[in-house]
């Protein structure tokens, strides 16, 4: 298996298998979340749907045209974010090492574990507590983890051993590998690289001077090699606020005034979701509409608006020139992370 065993599990169809769990009436039926408005896009199709043709992100529009019979349903995130911490203190018994990477996926650390059983206790116990099913992806990293999971969807469970990963690879177009968007695809088209062979056949100093780190992070992921940790507790997203000025601004008292506002919102939201946060990030736009943002880090996590307030208040005052007026300021939190202790947690999900 290689130093690490790494397991990347993913919900199948997760938004649309919550509906038809709690409505048996859906259930064989083809269910397609958000898309209800002609303007909204598609968030999970059941697999029946996508027998239709349909999938995520496609316009509502369009779906209703392949599908006039589906039932659409709104978005109803309240209960599939209950169901994601459901199924992550699943997770928690068998690894203290976890990194979410969206609602309903997750990376888990089981290096010098037996992840064959441990990946398997992981379905069945989502099976029988949650009735849904996840596919599972087992290797010795994240890139081959995510790869694996998704070979045999839905209800997968893929091992890829280190033997087998270069063959593996080569026939998979380039979109296969993490980070690879339709951006990157036209870009690698256009040196001729359309398969993941092509990268592991081109001269990696040629990608290095085209894509700078990117490039070789391309090289090494085409043979199956990727360096990355498991981010441990760190969820994969933010949270934000951010207000465009009627008028641009000179006065630094309403910027503040605007930071500790959004610093009591944001401090709400974290403690509502049981999160703490670790960096706050302030960005401007000025009149010109050039962006600034300047973040820091906190040494320890926090869901204090006090404590986030008066960070993001030095980060205005210490590092930002503000030599023009200001059309937007912003405040991010990210690297947002389930507190260390689980007792604390549960009490703040209550
Ligand atoms: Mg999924």
């Amino acid at each position: 298996m290689g130093d690490r065993a790494i397991i990347h599990v993913d919900m199948d169809a997760f938004y649309a298998s919550i509906e038809q769990r709690d409505n048996p009436s859906l259930r064989g039926k083809p269910v397609i979340i958000g898309g209800a408005s002609d303007r909204g896009v598609v968030c999970t199709a059941s697999y029946e749907a996508r027998r239709y043709g349909i999938h995520s992100a496609m316009p509502g529009k369009l779906a209703k045209r392949l599908c006039p019979d589906g039932i659409y349903l709104p978005v109803n995130m309240k209960k599939y974010k209950e169901t994601s911490k459901e199924i992550h203190n699943i997770f928690r018994r068998y690894s203290s090492i976890i990194e979410s990477i969206s609602i309903d996926e997750a990376f888990l650390d089981v290096t010098d574990k037996d992840y064959i059983m441990i990946a398997k206790n992981i379905k069945r116990d989502i099976k029988n507590e949650l009735e849904l099913t996840a596919s599972v992806g087992i290797s010795m990293n994240k890139l081959l983890a995510k790869l694996a999971s998704d070979i045999e969807k839905p209800d997968g469970f893929t091992v890829i051993k280190k033997g087998e990963v270069i063959q593996l690879l080569k026939p998979l177009p380039v979109t296969k590998l993490w980070g690879v968007g339709p951006k990157m695809e036209r870009e690698l088209n256009k040196l001729g690289i359309y398969y993941i062979e092509d990268i592991q056949n081109y001269d990696v100093n040629v990608l290095i001077s085209l894509f700078g780190k990117r490039g070789k992070e391309l090289y090494d992921f085409s043979f199956g090699l990727d360096y990355r940790p498991i981010e441990d507790h760190i969820l994969n997203q933010s949270i934000g606020e951010e207000e465009t000025f009627h008028e641009d601004i000179r006065d630094v008292n309403i910027l503040i005034d605007k930071l500790k506002l959004y610093s009591i919102n944001l401090s709400n939201k974290l403690i509502k979701k049981g999160y703490l946060v670790k960096t706050i990030t302030v960005k401007i736009k000025y009149d010109d509409f050039s962006i600034e943002t300047r973040s820091m880090t906190l040494n320890i996590p926090t869901n204090d608006h006090i404590t986030i307030f008066s960070t993001s208040k030095h980060i205005l005052l210490s590092k930002f020139k503000m030599e023009k007026k200001v059309r937007l300021i912003g405040l991010t939190l990210s690297n947002l992370i389930y507190p260390e202790d689980p007792i604390q947690l549960s009490m703040k999900m209550e």
